[in-house]
């Protein structure tokens, strides 16, 4: 089943305040099954939202509605979609009673105004709120279902988990849902999606999804069939040759992250890391330590910013900076080798390179950066060339680190 979800309120056009119901619950309903196939923000115009719900309901039999049910001139959710399905408001006795005791426990007096909250749209159900003064309302439709939820997310997710939820799964057809979910280093988005769109396109069930970020691209399989055992044999079938064809690429199956992946590999062999940072700066060191445990497999690491500090603190040979430059496959192998001496690690990591915008003065290009590995058997430096902006370069590097690290231990 498709739905559309409407976000009331004028704030939201505006750059201070963003749309996070339409978001939430958007993952409610996919987990139902069901698909959202538009989402709109409208002002605070109770012309433009009638047109809205008119056209949203041509379209889809669910349409969940949020915001506009305050007690304000310019709060026309009820009004709107009393317009837009020709159905008159039915003033509540028991809403405004229900409102005005409300106020009067928390020792307040009810204004007029508040009494527009005590309206019902004709045929629809009233939905509790027990964390403000607005209710919320479910309207049977003969060909749909309209759910007018308050505005603030305090209010409209308790309203939407106790009440809508239950109402939708016995309204809506059973269908069941499996997952997986792939994570990938080493390669880029199109590079990925080059490989395996021809084994993922036949399929429309379970839809495939792929998310990059920097270094870190993620694959989302959603397969939705009448039995568990369907889906779960369907994610399993395009889950299987995804995998076969990614091979090594594919770090994570359960949605760890790529640091929680090393650190386990490392604990599995009662191996420990350290690393020896320059462009990147302590971001290396940062994201190991993100796992809970790290202390186990980390040892800790240099933050080598300066090229004099190269020197000083890890003891690299001045000749190296001199010779062949502090962004170089020389300084990145010195800097692993001598982190891993200097710590007594098993192995040894090390991220030399210009994040720029601007070249650096020995004249590399922004974006270059030299990783380094060490080990009980060998000292390896590669160079990448990563795409332009200088957080992205630097995390680029650091989850490009990582992985080299992980490729090295499998
Ligand atoms: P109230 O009875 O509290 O006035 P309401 O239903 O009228 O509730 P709005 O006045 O539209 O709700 O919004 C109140 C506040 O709730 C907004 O200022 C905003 O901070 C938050 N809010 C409204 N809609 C959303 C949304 N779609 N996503 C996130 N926050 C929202």
């Amino acid at each position: 089943m498709n739905a559309e979800i409407i976000a009331v309120g004028s704030e939201m056009l505006t750059p201070q305040r963003v749309d996070t119901n339409s978001l939430w619950l958007t993952e409610k309903l996919n987990d139902l099954g069901v698909e959202v196939t538009q989402k709109t923000i409208i002002g605070d115009d109770r012309g433009r939202l009638a047109a809205a719900v008119g056209a949203a309901l041509d379209r889809v039999p669910l349409l969940i509605i949020t915001g506009g049910l305050g007690p304000t001139e310019d709060d026309l959710t009820r009004e709107a979609v009393a317009q837009a399905l020709r159905r008159r408001l039915l003033f509540s006795q028991e809403i405004c009673d229900w409102i005005e005791a409300r106020f009067k426990r928390l020792g307040r007096q009810m204004s007029p105004n508040n009494r527009k909250q005590a309206f019902l749209i004709e045929g629809a159900e009233k939905l509790a709120n027990p964390n403000g003064t607005a209710p919320g309302q479910w309207l049977d439709l003969p060909g749909g279902m309209v759910l007018i939820l308050p505005g603030p997310p305090g209010e409209m997710k308790p309203m939407f988990e106790s009440l809508c939820l239950p109402l939708l799964k016995e309204r809506l057809p059973q269908s069941r849902i499996r997952t997986r979910f792939y994570r990938v280093s080493g390669m880029g988005e199109s590079n990925l999606d080059a490989l395996i769109a021809p084994i993922y396109k036949p399929y429309g069930n379970p839809v495939t999804t792929i998310l990059a970020a920097e270094g870190d691209v993620q694959i989302h399989l959603r397969a939705q069939c009448d039995t568990d055992e369907e889906a779960e044999a369907l994610a399993e079938e395009l889950g299987s040759k995804i995998l076969a064809a990614l091979g090594d690429r594919v770090y994570s199956v359960d949605g760890s992250p790529l640091e929680a992946v090393v650190g386990a590999l490392l604990k599995a062999k009662g191996a420990t890391v350290a690393v020896a940072e320059s462009a990147t700066a302590g971001m290396l060191g940062a994201r190991i330590t993100q796992t809970p445990g790290s202390s186990e497999w980390f040892l800790g690491g240099f933050q080598v910013y300066g090229a004099a500090m190269k020197s000083k603190l890890l003891g690299v040979d001045e000749k190296v900076a001199q010779e062949d430059g502090v962004v170089s496959e020389a300084m990145a192998a010195a800097m692993a080798y001598k982190v891993r001496e200097r710590s007594g690690a098993t192995y040894a990591l090390s991220i030399t390179g210009e994040a720029g915008p601007e070249s650096s003065s020995e004249g590399v290009e922004p974006g270059t950066v030299w990783i380094g590995v060490a080990g009980p058997e060998k000292v390896e430096a590669k160079v990448f060339k990563f795409p332009n902006g200088r957080e992205r370069v630097r995390k680029f590097a650091v989850q490009t680190a990582l992985n080299l690290l992980r490729l090295e231990l499998l």
